[in-house]
């Protein structure tokens, strides 16, 4: 019998890998996460990436998806990438080192685990012989990826939609350039928050949902996780694992996915000793972990905005597992603080979880300061995410005798404006993206309005398949 999968509330059906892969949410508005816990398979040093890629998630999707199509999409999904490591090491000193996850077409970390998941998508759909419809909104780098793991799939179509003149310019021309029959952005007059309430609105229309085959590909979708879990192992494999001496990481964090994958790999057995939670000014996690409460605040605009982020939607897993899968006590948890801003997490929770994770913060002006520091000191450049991880990496730091991996989550040429204003060195865009600013735009302009955005999805439901 395959892996099930179970709610995080308790409350909906349990699912195998197929199913969660297309529902997203569960019926409980819980997450989905294995009922069980599988155990790594021996690795060794000299395997590729997509060799361990294929031994640490095979266990997750067997019984969903023959062993041939699994191994081709896996080994497709990673060709794209623009280095043989696909997501190479260098070291920063003092046991210090960088995993660069940003080597994919959009050259931020979304690229891992999306490029896998729309090509699982895909090959699912054709199984079924149905069609969906990926709607998401964006105010950066996830719309990119999404779009580009997405362009000419044959049985999956996606909308997006980002706020009209909000996002950077190359961020934007990442997503409107791309010319695929199955691809509509639509820029809405009104903010990147306008554009998630007509996400969820769409999305809790029945009805619209089952006529176009509404599908998300956020980062609360089970698979991204099990694809981000795989260069924990690696990174563990590449410095050590197999001499028994463990590694840690830190990892700029917003919706808590990323580190939440480091998560499972120790809990399948890598070595990982510390898992460090990197936040700028935006740093719920970081109180809570203080605190031992969750508190809403509002979000103040940042040089690392793909971590401005309110409510961190994937650390419900954690709490799920902390809690010893209590799906009522989550449920109970997690619906006051929708409803109050605020809740008390349980003490045995907050301890189990502190084994594990430690977390701090970074402002603007330390990152700005930490990407000038590595700039004269090695020559190369970090962009504003990865610097507070390793500015939150080197301040908390439990044993320096530990390899510490900080994961670079973008390309410095994707937040150009301040490196520049950091270092005096405008970093260019790679030549596969150095026609961008030539290239035509395709999007449609539309209010902030749900009946307008449902004509859109319609005529391409209509249009792309
Ligand atoms: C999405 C993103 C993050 C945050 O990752 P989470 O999984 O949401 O914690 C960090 N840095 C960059 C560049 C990102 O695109």
């Amino acid at each position: 019998m395959s892996l099930q999968y179970t709610s995080t509330r308790g409350d909906a059906p349990t699912l195998d890998f197929g199913d969660v892969l297309l529902t997203g949410l569960a019926t409980d508005g819980g997450l989905y996460c294995p009922t069980e816990m599988p155990e790594l398979p021996p690795l060794s040093a000299d395997m590729t990436y997509t060799e361990v890629a294929l031994a640490v998630m095979w266990p997750f999707v067997e019984g969903s998806i023959d062993r041939e199509s699994f191994v081709s999409i896996v080994n497709d999904a990673y060709a794209c990438f623009r280095d043989p490591a696909v997501v190479p090491i260098r070291e920063l000193g003092d046991g210090h080192h960088l995993m660069d996850l940003a080597k994919g077409p959009t050259l931020a970390f979304k690229d891992v685990a999306l490029q896998l998941v729309g090509r699982l998508l895909d090959r699912e759909l054709t199984v079924r012989g149905r069609t969906a419809m990926v709607f998401a909104a964006t105010s950066g780098d996830t719309g990119s990826a999404a779009i580009e793991a997405l362009a000419n799939r044959s049985m999956v179509s996606a909308v997006v939609l980002h706020p009209l003149g909000r996002v950077s310019d190359v961020q934007r021309r990442q997503m409107t350039t791309v010319d695929a029959p199955n691809i509509r952005n639509l820029a809405v007059r009104g903010n990147f928050d306008d554009c998630q309430d007509l996400v969820k609105a769409a999305f809790n229309d029945s009805a619209v949902r089952s006529e176009v085959g509404l599908a998300a590909v956020n980062s609360i979708n089970w698979a991204r996780v099990m694809a981000q879990i795989v260069y924990y192992v690696v990174g563990s494999l590449r410095l050590g694992a197999t001499s028994g001496q463990p590694v840690s990481y830190s990892v700029p964090t917003g919706n808590f996915g990323n580190v939440l994958a480091g998560w499972y790999a120790k809990r399948m057995g890598a070595p990982i000793d510390q898992l460090v939670v990197a936040s700028n000014r935006n740093d719920v996690l970081t109180r809570y972990f203080e605190t031992g409460s969750l508190d809403a605040f509002d979000v103040v605009p940042s040089l690392s905005p793909s971590m401005d982020i309110q409510v961190s939607s994937n650390f419900e897993r954690a709490l799920w597992e902390a809690s010893g899968r209590d799906g009522a006590a989550v449920a109970a948890l997690l619906t006051e603080f929708r409803a109050s801003g605020s809740a008390e997490v349980p003490t045995s929770w907050n301890d189990a979880l502190a084994e594990t994770f430690d977390a701090g913060r970074a402002d603007d002006d330390q990152t700005l300061e930490e990407i000038r520091a590595v700039h004269e000191r090695l020559g190369f450049l970090i962009e504003p995410h990865t610097a507070v991880g390793t500015v939150v990496a080197r301040e908390l730091r439990r044993d320096p005798s530990i390899p510490m991996i900080t994961l670079a989550t973008a390309a410095p040429a994707k937040f150009p404006d301040a490196v520049e204003k950091a270092t005096g060195v405008r970093p260019p865009l790679p030549t596969f993206l150095s026609e961008l600013h030539d290239r035509p735009e395709y999007f449609v302009e539309v209010g902030n309005d749900l009946d307008e955005i449902l004509v859109e999805l319609r005529d391409l439901a209509d249009t792309a398949q």
